[in-house]
């Protein structure tokens, strides 16, 4: 297991559309245990592969409490096959450090996805699980949780953003 380098915004393979996984191999099994590590140690809740770099159709998740026992999820081709309700939590990403905003998402989600052995499975989300689900599911096809803000609010990002790099830089 070893960890992965984090792709940070405006990296054009975060903008990517994400092609489907269709070997399941050692190969794949080792990355999805390499992003999960990655994720822990960030630490965080949920990590797209092409946020490691890898434009392909895989997510891991984990939205259990902090201070219970883990539930790594990998989910491999995944895709919201149903919806329910709407909700408006404050989300952040790996891939956009420090920065965090409102995103307007479905309550609830039905999601259909392959496991490592391609066996095809079905899970409903709700909650934090819910929201994870989405936000992955949208880096698979190019999109930042800063894409689904107000076009007033995406300016106002870009500004701040550009102090945080700026800053960042600075520090190096
Ligand atoms: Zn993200």
């Amino acid at each position: 297991m070893s960890l992965l380098k984090i792709h940070h915004y405006p990296d054009p393979v975060l903008k990517q559309k994400a092609a489907p996984v269709t070997t399941f191999d050692v190969g794949l099994r080792q990355l999805a245990g390499d992003m999960l590590e990655t994720m822990y140690a960030a630490p965080g809740v949920g990590l797209a592969a092409p946020q490691v770099g890898i434009s392909r159709r895989l997510i891991v998740l984990d939205c259990s409490a902090k201070d219970g026992e883990r539930q790594p999820l990998v989910a491999v081709n995944p895709e919201i096959v149903a919806r329910e309700g709407e909700c408006c939590e404050e989300e952040g990403c790996l891939s956009v450090p420090e920065y965090y905003a409102r995103v307007p998402r479905s309550e609830a989600v039905r999601v259909r996805f392959q496991d490592l052995d391609g066996v095809s499975r079905e899970i409903e989300a709700n909650g934090l699980w819910a929201i994870c689900f989405q936000h992955e599911i949208d880096h698979l096809d190019g999109i930042l949780f800063v894409d689904r803000l107000s076009p007033l609010k995406r300016g106002m990002f870009r500004k701040k953003y550009q102090k945080i790099i700026e800053q960042r830089q600075e520090q190096l």
